[in-house]
This record gives C-alpha cells, sequence and structure tokens, in this order.
C-alpha cells in the first residue's frame, strides 16, 4: 500500500471519518523534502463535543459491556495490525515529522508493544480485601475514570499515543484523542485501524486541530474526566490549569534536560557510543535527550574529540534512506530555534567542536536540517545547558568529583532521565539514587521500554506510563464495605 496515497486526513468520531463541522482545513507537511503532504480536517470545539458525546455514549453502552478479556483482545489485535502495516506507518511518520524511517519503525514495534503489555494487563485490574473489623469487610474495584481526553506531541507521534491509548482502552474508559498539529496523520490511521481490530465505534475518537483551541476545548470540557497530556513544559502548566476548573484528573509527561554523566574510570568507546545514540537519535527531538554530557576532569579531552568525531561520522540526510542516521527536524522554524540556540551557546563563551558542516543531497530541505552538533566548555549555569533545545545539539560541561557531578545534574527545573557511565558498580547505583528523576540508566543509554516506568519529576510533570503504574492513572478506586455481624449494628444505642 502507498502511504501516501490514501493519507488519512479527517476527523474520526463515532466510528466515521467526518469533515470538521465549520468545514475547515489546514496543511501538514513533508519538512524533510519540503511541501505540503495533505490537508487535514481542523477541528474545533464543536467536533470536540461531538467527539465527547460520542465517547461518553460508548463509555456507557458497548464499552461498559465489553469484558476484560474481549478488551484484551481487540487490543492485541490492534497490535497486530499495527505490526503488519509497520513499513506503511513509519513510511507516513517518516515523511510527516522527518526522522528516519527506521526509527519510525522501531517506534511503531514499541507501540506494538505497549498494547500487547496493557492487553495483558486488562485481565489482572485486581483489587484488594480486608477485614476491617469483626462486623465489617471492604474490598476495592479498580474503576476506568471514564472519558479520558489525551493531548500528544509530535516528537514520536504514534507511539505517543499508543502509551495513552492502550492503558487507556485496557482499564475500559474511551478517548479523544489530539494528535499535535505538526502530526496528525499517524494518529487518525490508529484511529481507522483500532475500528478495524474490532473496538467499538466512539471508543477511540481523533481531533486534530490546533492546541490552543482544540487542545484547551479537552483540557476544559467538562465531559471529560481525565486529561493525559505530553509536550512542552509551559504547555502542560496551562493545561493543568484548565483543568483545574473542573477539578478533573490531570497527567503530565513534559519537558527535560537530561544529565548524561561520564566517570572517568567508565568504558569510553562504550560511554561515547551510548551517549551519540543518547542525543542524536530522533534528531535531539527527544523528551528524555541526554543533551547535557558532564564529563570527568580526568576524561575530559579523551571524550570531547572522540564524541565529536563520532556527531561528525553520523550521517545526516533523507530520512527515507536506510544508511541516514539523522534526519530533518520537525520544521524549518524549529530548527531556526535550535540554531538561535547554538549561536547563543558560542556567545556565551561555549567552544564549537562539531557541528559546522551540513552537506545535503538535492531534493532535500536545508532550511529544515541542523547537523550534530557538540559545544564543548559550557558552564552548568549558561542557558544552553539549562533550557529544553530540542534538537541535536549537546553541551559538554566538566566536574571534578562525583559530588559535583551530582550537584551539576541536579541543578535544572526538570527532571526526567539521565545516564551513568562508570566501572564502579557501587558508585552507578550511588549516584542512581541521588539524581532526582524519573529514570536513570547506568552503562546504557535507553531509558524507555515497555514495562518499565516512564515519567518525570520537577518540572517535567508528574505520573508513570508504559508500567503496571499507569493502571493508576486511567482508573479510579472504590470501597465496597459489607456488614457481617450477627446482630443489629446499633452505634445510637437506640
Ligand atoms: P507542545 O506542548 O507544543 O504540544 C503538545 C500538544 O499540546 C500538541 O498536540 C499541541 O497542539 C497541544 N497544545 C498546544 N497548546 C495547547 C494548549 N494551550 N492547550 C492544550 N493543548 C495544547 O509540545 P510539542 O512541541 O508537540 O512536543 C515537544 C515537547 O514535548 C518537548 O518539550 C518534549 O520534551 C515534550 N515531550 C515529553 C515527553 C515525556 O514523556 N516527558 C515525551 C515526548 C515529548
Amino acid at each position: 500500500m502507498n502511504a501516501m496515497t490514501d493519507a488519512p486526513t479527517r476527523l474520526l468520531i463515532n466510528g466515521e471519518l467526518r469533515d470538521a463541522q465549520a468545514g475547515a482545513t489546514f496543511p501538514t507537511f513533508d519538512p524533510a523534502h519540503g511541501g505540503e503532504l495533505a490537508q487535514v480536517a481542523q477541528a474545533d470545539a464543536r467536533d470536540v463535543d461531538a467527539a465527547v458525546t460520542a465517547a461518553r455514549a460508548a463509555f456507557d453502552g458497548p464499552w461498559a459491556r465489553t469484558s476484560p478479556a474481549k478488551r484484551a483482545r481487540m487490543l492485541n489485535r490492534l497490535a497486530m495490525l499495527l505490526d503488519e502495516r509497520t513499513d506503511e506507518l513509519a513510511e507516513l511518520e517518516s515523511r510527516n515529522n522527518g526522522k528516519t524511517k527506521w526509527q519510525c519503525a522501531a517506534e511503531i514495534k514499541v507501540a506494538v508493544s505497549t498494547l500487547e503489555l496493557f492487553a495483558g494487563a486488562a485481565q489482572h485490574l485486581y483489587g484488594r480485601s480486608h477485614v476491617v473489623n469483626p462486623s465489617v469487610v471492604s474490598y476495592t474495584l479498580r474503576e476506568p475514570v471514564g472519558v479520558v481526553g489525551a493531548i500528544i506531541p509530535w516528537n514520536y507521534p504514534l507511539m505517543m499515543a499508543a502509551w495513552k491509548v492502550a492503558p487507556a482502552l485496557a482499564t475500559g474508559n474511551t478517548l479523544v484523542l489530539k494528535p499535535a498539529s505538526a502530526t496528525p496523520l499517524t494518529a487518525i490511521r490508529l484511529g481507522e485501524l483500532a475500528l478495524e481490530a474490532g473496538i467499538p465505534a466512539g471508543v477511540l475518537n481523533v481531533v486534530p486541530g490546533p492546541g490552543g483551541e482544540v487542545g484547551e476545548s479537552i483540557a476544559g470540557h467538562p465531559g471529560i474526566d481525565k486529561v493525559a497530556f505530553t509536550g512542552e513544559t509551559g504547555t502542560g502548566r496551562r493545561i493543568a490549569e484548565v483543568a483545574a476548573k473542573t477539578l478533573k484528573r490531570v497527567s503530565l509527561e513534559l519537558g527535560g534536560k537530561s544529565p548524561n554523566i561520564v566517570f572517568a574510570d567508565a568504558d569510553l568507546e562504550a560511554a561515547v557510543i551510548g551517549s551519540l545514540w543518547a542525543i542524536y537519535y530522533s534528531a535531539g527531538q527527544s523528551c528524555e535527550a541526554r543533551s547535557r554530557i558532564l564529563v570527568e576532569d580526568a576524561a575530559y579531552d579523551a571524550f570531547a574529540s572522540a564524541f565529536a568525531e563520532g556527531a561528525k561520522a553520523l550521517r545526516v540526510g533523507d530520512p527515507l534512506a536506510d544508511d541516514t542516521k539523522v534526519g530533518s527536524l520537525i520544521s524549518r522554524a524549529h530548527a531556526e530555534k535550535v540554531r538561535e540556540f547554538v549561536r547563543l551557546g558560542l556567545a556565551d563563551g561555549g567552544e564549537l567542536l562539531a557541528g559546522d558542516e551540513l552537506s545535503l543531497a538535492d531534493g532535500l530541505d536545508a532550511d529544515a536540517f541542523v547537523a550534530p552538533t557538540v559545544i564543548g566548555g559550557v558552564a552548568n549555569d549558561s542557558r544552553i545547558a539549562q533550557e529544553e533545545v530540542f534538537g541535536p545539539v549537546v553541551t559538554l560541561t566538566r566536574f571534578s568529583d562525583e559530588k559535583e557531578a551530582i550537584g551539576f545534574a541536579n541543578d535544572v527545573r526538570y527532571g526526567l532521565a539521565a545516564t551513568v557511565w562508570t566501572a564502579d558498580g557501587a558508585r552507578g547505583h550511588r549516584v542512581a539514587q541521588r539524581i532526582r528523576s524519573g529514570t536513570v540508566g547506568i552503562n546504557t543509554p535507553f531509558v524507555a521500554f515497555p514495562g518499565v516506568p516512564f515519567g518525570g519529576v520537577k518540572e517535567s510533570g508528574y505520573g508513570r506510563e508504559q508500567s503496571i503504574e499507569a493502571i493508576d492513572l486511567y482508573t479510579e478506586t472504590k470501597a465496597v464495605l459489607q456488614g457481617t455481624s450477627a446482630k443489629t449494628v446499633n452505634p445510637f444505642g437506640i
């Protein structure tokens, strides 16, 4: 199947592909090659309303009557469909996002595993029971929260959708899903495949449109019981404010400025290879990108030169080519923002160790690309070391001992992920305990796997996805109490 000729471009509400009520559309682009990819129906508050009505009807109707075993079967079927369509979906995602197709394919496999993980969990939604006193027994029920509004970013479009859709559906909720305006296509396809998997109409609705209008309509809608958000810290703050008016539950997966700590005793080759992956995967547009490398004095020079060589060797180019390691950024405007950060880092005294050369094949929009960039000699309190750049740019900062490394690692407003490279096992675990973040890797650049809790502390948000902890995000605990006394209980003594 050609991913592009039948790219899905309409809203999905109550099992039907629909135009927006206002008839509006917006363009979505192919950032790497330049040019418009498709016109997509642009939802507004009225379409959100229709989606919420459909989601509520499905929640109270067919979905409420679907057993956990059946939900599990449908989620597994959806996983199978994604697995079978990986190539088509990866091409669609790659064209719409600029990320390499092979990385998109790997992320679709993560989406598949996520659906399978939560399909398994659907039949294990246990409560607990206890004897309160001789005359009362209680037990708890895990109930779905209701209609979930899921708002997702553009950097891992299908995978981020799966991280929310899988646990929400496994626990019996229905959804209104808003993809990022830049990457609406695979989310609509996911909704279509959910129908094909047998998930009833109205259970998963998809409403692309601008964050300010569609996102805020979701966050403030009285018919939505919970908002699950992934995106920038500032947007998350705004969503929490809007959601507070109806006191709906909120979980927030936000930005990061994650440290990558290299001790002098580390296997430097492994640290270099792993650190390249940890920043340049997805052209650095990852929330957990380890964008600050902290290197112990004794290893700094050797690490800096090997790392800069590695960055220069990464092939930047057409995201559809198998040998491309780094594709384009999401847009020209975003690439310009990233270049501005590089200028700022150099003006603040940083030294450019890699990133000044970019040679691209014809047919690519050079303005949307940024070469893997390394800025050495950066002070930990400078703006480039404190703010989320969200591009293929990394800073190197020296430290003199473990205490200083931990201090630098924690001295940011974010707390999403971290990596520690050391040959000293005790030190690895000691440092992991002292870093304030949701995830820490020791001698591994990988921090997000289905089954492992993922989420942040501080201004990286709250809530844990991708693991059994996500069940808490999508369920309410109800306590049921049963009197067991043989005699009438008469507390008033009447
Ligand atoms: P963004 O915050 O600009 O947009 C995210 C989503 O929110 C989009 O769907 C957008 O349309 C919507 N939105 C925008 N304004 C809104 C508003 N006022 N009300 C409601 N919704 C609104 O983020 P982005 O640029 O798409 O994604 C990049 C950001 O996401 C980075 O900061 C990155 O670190 C973060 N991120 C975090 C994680 C994580 O798990 N912690 C994962 C991926 C991305």
